[in-house]
């Protein structure tokens, strides 16, 4: 058997088109938002109690990769394989699709360009929970006791990085995490950290001296050491009393202060360096950990008991929700920050991130460069639905590997029904249902509004099958 027809038959066997509107999680908000949204409000007099972006991203999830709401057509230029791409909602914090796209590229992103190709370890940052109540609520304390805490993680390095000089700095990749494997609330920091420092040359250069093997001892260091001077920030802030402060100082079993420097990734592993970026920035919720028991109850499955996990959920839509609502970050909060020599106005930054392994440069399907003034806007329309369409390129053909091209939009109405029709796909989005009035848990009316999972597209069509998750 050929390798090429084994490839297109693999291929064939991966097929799986997206259908968000199928998932469990879909199921839920589709049924409950409205409910929830009136519950929210009811419950606080007047006063809406659920931030807009929150409601926002709700809203826009259900409307994420469904192709009622217009799509992009790619084809490939070799086999001519044709396939759609539906919209996505960009969403950040609600939809697992877009998520996963965040966090994929995300790591791909700091492997590629940003972070050398150099040892790097993780170190983790847990600490008591009368401490995270305030950290919880306060990001300005959030970016304080990060800070500390690098520091901590700098003196051990300059320690231990043999020819390191007093003004040796680290350079970091911080990602803030807001909760535990149980969507319990749980703020704790993971921090990649290049496992060594950095001194500046005279010449302008660097020179990069490589920490040795750290020892449980130099770990248990750096936890009493962030112990000791989160403490002592808390008390001066004025949010402990300075006699708690020493009392928890010496509360037995490191007093729920937790230092973990146990993985370290080698300069040569860019696969293991990646995955572990992608560990870092995942998001908290898991779409495969979500199943419904039945109409009224979601099991929401624990894998191991991470940084606050509590063991596996079982939880009523409204309350599924609660949670979820609560992942939703603020806008424009950063999900990862950069430290030491990484930091955007670090004078070496310029001379670490040279040192990326950059993959081959990624070309975007731009028209082409020299265009008259009047196509601009056209252009610039084009790149904002390249960017709904939340792609990474080059697109590459599932059936023989070519090069895929975006050929359309489609974005009206009557196009987008006609052509849905055609493929035999609901050609209306599927229905949100109505708020209920009390008892809230009142069973919503089933299947009236389920697409079709086996229809058949027309077999010049495909819709995007490299998106499984
Ligand atoms: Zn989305
Ligand atoms: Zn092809």
């Amino acid at each position: 058997m050929g390798v090429e027809r084994r490839a297109r038959e693999s291929a064939a066997a991966r097929y799986r088109p997206r259908r968000p509107s199928e998932s469990v999680l879909y199921r839920c908000v589709q049924q409950h938002l409205e409910t929830w949204l009136v519950k929210c409000r009811d419950g606080h007099d007047d006063e809406w109690s659920v931030p807009e972006h929150v409601g926002r991203e709700f809203r826009r999830y259900l409307d994420c990769g469904i192709l009622a709401h217009g799509f992009a057509r790619a084809r490939c230029g070799q086999c001519g394989h044709d396939f759609l791409i539906a919209f996505s909602c960009k969403g950040r914090g609600v939809c697992p699709s877009c998520n996963a796209r965040r966090m994929v590229a995300t790591a791909a992103h700091l492997t590629d360009h940003v972070l050398p190709a150099l040892p790097v370890r993780q170190w983790v940052l847990a600490v008591p929970k009368r401490l995270r109540y305030f950290l919880q609520r306060d990001a300005d304390l959030q970016g304080a006791a990060l800070r500390l805490f690098l520091r901590a993680v700098e003196s051990c390095l300059r320690a231990h990085s043999p020819g390191s000089g007093s003004a040796a700095r680290l350079g970091a990749v911080a990602f803030i995490h807001r909760f535990g494997s149980s969507l319990n609330a749980h703020l704790h920091f993971h921090c990649v950290v290049i496992d060594g420092v950095f001194d500046a040359t005279a010449t302008g250069g660097i020179t990069f001296r490589a920490a040795t093997e750290l020892d449980a001892n130099a770990i248990a260091d750096v936890q009493e050491a962030v112990r000791r001077r989160l403490l002592r920030a808390f008390a001066r802030r004025g949010l402990l009393p300075g006699d708690d402060a020493h009392d928890m100082a010496h509360w037995e079993h490191s007093g729920g202060f937790s230092v973990d420097g146990s993985v370290r990734i080698a300069a040569a592993d860019r696969a293991g360096r990646e995955r572990l970026l992608r560990y870092c920035a995942r998001p908290p919720f898991a779409l495969d950990r979500l199943r419904e028991l039945d109409p009224e109850h979601l099991l929401y499955a624990s894998t191991k008991p991470g940084p606050g996990g509590t063991g596996p959920q079982i939880l009523t839509p409204l309350q599924l929700l609660d949670r979820l609502a609560a992942l939703v970050p603020p806008p424009r909060v950063h999900r990862h920050r950069y430290f030491g020599v990484l930091a955007p106005n670090a004078p070496l930054r310029a001379a670490v991130t040279a040192l990326a392994p950059a993959a081959a440069p990624t070309p975007l399907p731009d028209p082409p460069a020299a265009e008259p003034a009047h196509r601009r806007a056209a252009r610039y329309a084009w790149a904002l639905l390249l960017a709904r369409i939340y792609e990474v390129f080059p697109l590459v053909c599932a059936r023989c590997g070519g090069e895929m091209r975006i050929i359309a939009f489609l974005t009206d109405p009557a196009a987008v029904r006609a052509i849905l029709a055609h493929l035999g796909e609901p050609t209306a989005p599927p229905r949100i249902a109505p708020a209920r009035g009390p008892p809230l848990w009142d069973l919503p009316d089933a299947g009236a509004d389920h697409c079709h999972p086996h229809a058949q597209p027309a077999p010049e069509y495909e819709f995007d099958q490299r998106l499984a998750w």
